[in-house]
């Protein structure tokens, strides 16, 4: 803000403003940087099938490892990657890095079975994106149901031009969209005629006060039954306890995701908890143990 309002507007903030402005641009700085060289990585959180405890997907999650300021969290990054520009950059970058790593966990003989990746609403202002994640995805020798692209509510906020287009070609490639966050934004239910989506996630705030909170059960029931009348798979996402697992199950969602059944790994750590806190062929856990 200062840089824009040039050099003899800067008496007009306090010190401490100044700084918080400084940071941003120095951090602005940094992520370009990072972007460009490979600082950025992704990691993955295991999706698990409630009823036959199989792996359903891996949502990838950006992560920032900066030398000097370690880690820094999304909630910082992805918006200053918003405001800055970058944002599309990212997304793509995580297309690609996530797909990378799909392909390749493939080669290996381990069943991963589809990836999802977040994208920003400004990374469907890109008529292009559809023949990138079509390259992408070809490069990669993975087929269109293999990708799923997470979006959320405010997407439909957005007044750019290109949005519904970029969603179609991207649906009607097979791509599959998944509505994150479900039931904490936009409060209009008409989006779910007007984009093809094929999976909810159910806010991880709803999931939070399941054992509470009969309000809390009584949405999450509901939205899976919203999401069910439309044949798209709801998803519940931040799992932490058994309690809440139990309330899912018994309502019939098939699908959860959390820290209960692993935090967001790294490609390293996906190939171990894969191969011990899944169920083997026979239906026993491979070792029992599961996540820390
Ligand atoms: P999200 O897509 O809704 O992802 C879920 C967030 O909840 C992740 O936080 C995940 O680490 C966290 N989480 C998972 N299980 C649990 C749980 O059991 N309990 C709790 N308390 N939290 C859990 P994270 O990785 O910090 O990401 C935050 C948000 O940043 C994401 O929310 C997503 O909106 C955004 N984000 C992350 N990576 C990307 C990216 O590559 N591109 C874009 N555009 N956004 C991203
Ligand atoms: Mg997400
Ligand atoms: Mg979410
Ligand atoms: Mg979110």
């Amino acid at each position: 803000q200062a840089k824009k309002r040039g050099r003899g507007s800067l008496s007009f903030f306090s010190a401490e403003m100044d700084q918080l402005a400084q940071e941003r641009l120095m951090l602005e700085g940094a992520l370009r940087l990072a972007i460009q060289s490979g600082q950025l990585h992704l990691q993955y959180q295991p999706q698990v099938a409630l009823e036959s405890g199989e792996l359903y997907g891996v949502e990838a999650l950006a992560r920032w490892t900066h030398p000097v300021l370690g880690t820094i969290s999304p909630a910082r990054f992805i918006p200053l990657a918003e405001e800055c520009g970058l944002i599309a950059d990212l997304g793509l970058w995580a297309i690609r890095e996530a797909c990378r790593q799909l392909s390749a966990w493939r080669a290996k003989g381990l069943a991963v079975p589809a990836i999802s990746v977040n994208l920003s609403p400004t990374s469907f202002h890109n008529l292009a994106l559809p023949q990138m994640v079509a390259d992408t995805l070809r490069l990669h020798r993975l087929d269109a149901k293999d990708l799923t692209l997470e979006l959320t509510e405010n997407i439909l906020l957005d007044t750019n031009p290109y949005t519904m287009k970029t969603i179609s070609a991207l649906s009607e490639q097979g791509i599959r969209l998944s509505m994150d966050d479900f039931g904490t934004g936009y409060s209009s239910l008409s989006y779910l005629r007007r984009l093809p989506v094929s999976e909810l996630k159910l806010d991880q705030s709803f999931v939070a006060d399941l054992e509470q909170d009969p309000a809390a059960r009584a949405l999450s029931n509901a939205i899976l039954g919203i999401g069910q009348s439309l044949r798209l798979t709801v998803v519940a996402e931040g799992v932490e306890t058994d309690g809440q697992t139990r309330i899912l199950r018994a309502q019939g969602y098939p699908v959860a995701q959390g820290y209960l059944f692993s935090r967001p790994l790294s490609p390293q750590d996906m190939e171990t908890w894969m191969t011990s806190a899944l169920p083997t062929t026979d239906g026993t856990a491979n070792g029992g143990a599961g996540p820390p």
